[in-house]
């Protein structure tokens, strides 16, 4: 659980598993897809990594956590230098006996926690966080695992102090924060007689289209032209973000929904820490669709955290896992690595023979990815003798940076 750098360990953790299945997905990048069908390999089932299946064996939680917009509640809470947003899992495995028997006591009747995450800085705790549900957990040679999924946003209630408990559990009190219905954002302004004729599903672009023509004549009050308002509409929005990502990711792993698609593109496309921060707050999905369109268009690099040295492109990343190109995973020592999946990287050299000891994906052999420049911690590189792709990196996202090397027109 820790997140300090004296605790991290360089190994990815957990035991191997040379199951897998099938599966007639390809990487989304053309030089990996091509060199990939050369071989007669079985393509790497891209649901394991999601099960954390080196945790061992867990058992499952009753009941949901689930709490109405606006709730104010008071939850444990742990920070990590991690953001996991609804939809997505975060593993954990809890040493400290005292952390155990705290978290145990506070998760008996509500099987939630918050998880917190630092500010752009970095130096204190960011106002708005996760509530996260724990769907599964084992104690097992006085060591939890535990596995928790992402639920909803909430924002820490002002005045109230985020109390320690032990180590680095606390105790915070929030306000949850529940997505607003979807709708035009010209709604409120139609005339009811219109409304009654023309109710279209701002979501579905061909039903937007149906209803074009008393559209049409609800916006020519207005000074605009049409396409004007069109642009702010949430099936304009979303299309277009899902047309920019088709460019680095396949149509079939994008969600359509657009309160999915506003987290996904957090959890799959490259974002400085602080981007991530302003979509967490936004509370509706076309403000943060919106904000995502401008974010799509900058042209990033991912870098070397300490020099800045060009580790691999934004084309090079691509999914491993079902929850996409960026999940968490958990080492014994509890710390929690969030890391991104890329087909090729630049500047690198490797650390000790390839093991196949532990890893996060089964199958698959580490080894240890150093900057060829300042020869700081950068992830690891995975291979496999019979699996595809044969190789790919995970890096760490403590050990890099993500360079917006244009800015958006
Ligand atoms: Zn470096």
């Amino acid at each position: 659980m820790s997140d300090s750098d004296d605790n991290a360990n360089n190994l990815p953790d957990g035991q191997m598993e040379n199951g897998h299945v099938p599966m007639e997905v390809e990487p989304n990048n053309s030089a990996e897809r091509q060199s990939g069908s050369a071989r007669s390999h079985d393509q790497f089932d891209i649901d394991l990594p999601t099960s954390h299946r080196y945790l061992g064996k867990l058992d499952n939680v009753s009941g949901c956590a689930f709490y109405d917009d606006g709730e104010i509640t008071t939850l444990a809470a742990i920070q990590t230098n991690t953001l996991v947003f609804p939809g997505f899992t975060l593993p954990l495995v809890l040493n400290n006996d005292l952390e155990i028997n705290m978290l145990q006591r506070h998760t008996q009747k509500k099987n939630a926690f918050v998880l917190l995450t630092p500010t752009k800085d970095f130096k204190s705790v960011f106002a708005y966080g996760v509530i996260m549900e724990i769907f599964e957990t084992h104690l097992r040679n006085d060591v939890l695992y535990l596995k928790a999924r992402s639920r909803q946003r909430c924002q820490l209630v002002p005045g109230k102090e985020i109390k320690t408990l032990v180590g680095e559990l606390y105790q915070v009190t929030v306000k949850v924060m529940l997505e607003p219905p979807i709708t035009s954002p010209i709604s409120n302004t139609q005339l009811n007689s219109l409304k009654l004729r023309a109710r279209f599903k701002c979501t579905d672009y061909r039903e937007f289209n149906k209803y074009r023509k008393y559209r049409q004549y609800h916006l020519c009050q207005y000074p605009l032209a049409t396409w004007v308002y069109d642009k702010h509409e949430m099936c304009f929005l979303r299309d277009k973000l899902i047309q920019g990502l088709t460019s680095y990711y396949l149509i079939e792993f994008i969600p359509h929904d657009p309160v999915q698609l506003s987290f996904w593109f957090v959890q799959n496309f490259q974002l400085k820490h602080e981007e991530r921060l302003k979509i967490m707050k936004i509370r509706t999905a076309i403000e943060r669709l919106r904000l995502e369109l401008r974010y799509l268009n900058m042209k990033r690099l991912i870098c070397c955290a300490k020099c800045e040295a060009e580790i691999a492109q934004q084309n090079n990343v691509f999914p491993m896992s079902k929850d996409g190109v960026q999940s968490n995973y958990c080492n014994p020592g509890g710390y929690v690595y969030e890391t991104v999946t890329v087909s090729k990287a630049t500047n690198f050299t490797l650390i000790g023979p390839p093991s196949a000891q532990f890893s996060w994906f089964p199958g698959y052999s580490w080894t240890i990815m150093q900057c060829k420049m300042c020869s700081s911690h950068l992830g690891w590189q995975f291979t496999s003798a019979n699996l595809k792709p044969d190789k790919f990196y995970g890096l760490a996202k403590n050990g890099f940076d993500v360079k917006i090397v244009t800015e958006a027109a």
